[in-house]
């Protein structure tokens, strides 16, 4: 390819509005443009990128044996009844009506529309299992679009999905694509972890997550250091700190008459530290107890984990805080994250290392009133202890191999065991062995796509611009021809060298623009070409070519004649065409 039938489109400026680096790449390295909020156009450099990724992806489902479909974007709102998410799926689903009045969504995900495909082709054992996926785009009404194609509104993913009559069937595609995204990842060159996840509305139980690895990511990851145990912070489990639970030493006192309004002054006043006190946070109780209100404590230098405490039956789901007057309703108070359980007329579920406390202060249920020396069975009884708290950096790992390290990571592949889930819902059911009808256990494999690529520039850039990995550069090698509209020479070694790059099936562009050196040089450092050739009338006379990877600070002076032998030896992709 040349510069100069090429729609290169790089641009000079930071637009104001891009605030992550790999948005603010893409839109100056011309990969892509924005349409409208969350809606962007592929220019031909991002497209080549993209191409690149898909067929790494194909790649990679090919040899798990994946059949690739195509499923509609545009999917009947009857289907999404059926499955409840209609209403469960929230204002992300964008729905609407065709000339008929009937219902319509455009596809945020195909579970509801690959289990109505299965639901007609599939009765039998002997059909299964079978693994599907298509690499489509997708649209999520997004509240907030944002970082460019890293949250859009539109964007490519791979979706897969596979059946089964028996777990250790599921157990094993499952495996068998945990590993497949490991390899795609691998093969991206990007520094990833696979984490245990929490499986969300989309339902299930076994659940993992990819991250990439980058401090713009949006989710928190913690593992240890032997990597025996990775979980979004979101999953991870945490222990008590305390490895047991001390004997009383205080009598229980209480403290009349303190004017308290902050932890710290709190603190203070009674002289102890953060370890000595505790963090109430009050929500509204499920029908598994009897009681509108529950106490969530955990211990005041930790913080509850809103995720885990949805998990608890005796919660209701989605999490909800009481309100300041349900709290003066039941307890008579209001709010306070002081407030301890001593008295309390609601019950409480404690944090583990809540449970091993002794001898704490807390608030009572009276204004202006405290408590010390609060010990758990004399003084108060909980409901049950669990793990309710956010991970902490420096944690035990729960695997008790080491300790945890918590890092910034953006999700790109998440994958589940949905087990009956959308096959009971939509009645997707096929005879066992035993010639009984069952339902289908599913497993779904989400990839995002475009979201891969601006995590891969987020993990691989420089201040002067992207620098891809060889796997999915838009142009393996660059040809930049100093003075090439006015030297003979340089035009003819520059397309020699074009012409044999090209037969050896390594994807080239020669920059002929009849611009400056500096512009040249500048835009193929932002667009991010892993191997750049330099020709000018001065490195000609010596008979050389000057060679910069883009990855290095130096460049290397390279005989004309040896110049493909040696950049065959980088380790140069090849294409297959
Ligand atoms: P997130 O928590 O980031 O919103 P999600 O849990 O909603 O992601 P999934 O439903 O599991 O995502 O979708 C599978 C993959 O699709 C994600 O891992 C991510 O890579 C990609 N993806 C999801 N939403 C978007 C989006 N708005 N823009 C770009 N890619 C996305
Ligand atoms: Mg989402």
């Amino acid at each position: 390819m040349r510069t100069t039938q090429y729609l290169l489109s790089t641009q000079k400026e930071t637009p104001s509005d891009a605030l992550a680096i790999s948005h603010q790449l893409m839109l100056k390295a011309g990969l892509i443009r924005k349409l409208a909020a969350g809606l962007y156009i592929w220019l031909p450099t991002g497209t080549r990128v993209l191409n690149k990724v898909v067929a790494i992806i194909h790649q990679a489902m090919r040899k798990v044996s994946a059949q690739e479909i195509q499923m509609p974007i545009v999917q009947p709102g009857s289907l999404w009844k059926s499955s409840k998410r209609w209403h469960d799926y929230g204002l992300e689903l964008l729905r609407f009506q065709d000339r008929h009045n009937r219902d319509f969504v455009l596809g945020p995900t195909h579970e509801e529309v690959v289990t109505e495909l299965i639901r007609h082709e599939i009765n039998s054992y002997k059909q299964l299992p079978t693994l599907l996926y298509q690499i489509q785009i997708k649209f999520r009404d997004e509240i907030r679009p944002r970082f460019g194609v890293m949250r859009s509104r539109e964007f490519m993913m791979k979706d897969a999905y596979s059946f089964h009559l028996e777990q250790t069937s599921l157990d094993q595609t499952y495996h068998q694509m945990h590993d497949a995204y490991c390899d795609i990842l691998k093969t991206l060159q990007l520094n990833y972890r696979a984490v245990e996840a929490d499986t969300g509305s989309i339902g299930g139980h076994i659940s993992h997550e990819f991250h990439v690895l980058a401090e713009s990511g949006e989710d928190s990851i913690a593992f240890n250091e032997h990597n025996t145990y990775a979980a979004n912070v979101e999953k991870a489990e945490t222990c008590s700190v305390l490895s047991i639970r001390k004997q009383p030493h205080l009598p229980l006192k209480q403290v009349m008459n303190l004017e308290i309004n902050n932890i710290n002054t709190f603190m203070q006043h009674f002289d102890i530290s953060i370890e000595n006190t505790i963090k109430t946070y009050i929500v509204k109780a499920s029908d598994a107890i009897d009681s509108l209100l529950i106490a969530l404590i955990v211990r005041a230098d930790h913080t509850l984990n809103e995720i885990k405490a949805a998990h608890l039956p005796e919660v209701l789901t989605p999490l909800q805080l009481a309100t300041s007057d349900e709290i003066q309703k039941q307890i008579g108070l209001h709010h306070t994250t002081l407030l301890g359980p001593v008295n309390l007329p609601i019950p409480c579920i404690v944090d583990h290392t809540v449970s091993h406390m002794s001898d704490f202060y807390a608030a009572s249920t009276q204004p202006n009133q405290y408590y010390t020396g609060i010990n758990w069975d004399r003084d108060a009884q909980y409901l049950r202890a669990v793990d309710c708290r956010q991970v902490l950096p420096g944690d035990k790992s729960p695997d008790n191999k080491g300790i945890l390290s918590i890092q910034k990571g953006i999700e790109v592949g998440h994958i589940f065991q949905l087990g009956e889930k959308y096959s009971q819902a939509l009645q997707a059911k096929a005879i066992n062995q035993q010639g009984k009808l069952q339902p289908i256990l599913m497993g779904c494999y989400g990839l995002g796509v475009t979201r891969l690529i601006a995590a891969a520039i987020e993990q691989n850039h420089d201040k002067n611009g992207i620098i891809w990995p060889e796997s999915i550069a838009p142009f393996s090698v660059v040809i930049v021809g100093l003075n090439i509209d006015k030297s003979t020479d340089v035009k003819q070694a520059a397309q020699t060298l074009y012409d044999e790059l090209q037969q050896h099936n390594i994807e080239v562009l020669l920059d002929d623009r009849q611009v400056s050196s500096g512009i040249k040089l500048a835009d193929m450092d932002l667009i991010g070409v892993p191997h750049r050739i330099v020709i000018s009338d001065k490195t000609l006379k010596k008979q050389e070519i000057e060679y910069k990877n883009r990855r290095e600070k130096t460049v290397q002076y390279i005989p004309i004649n040896t110049c493909l032998t040696f950049l065959l030896r980088q380790n140069i992709t090849q294409c297959s065409q």
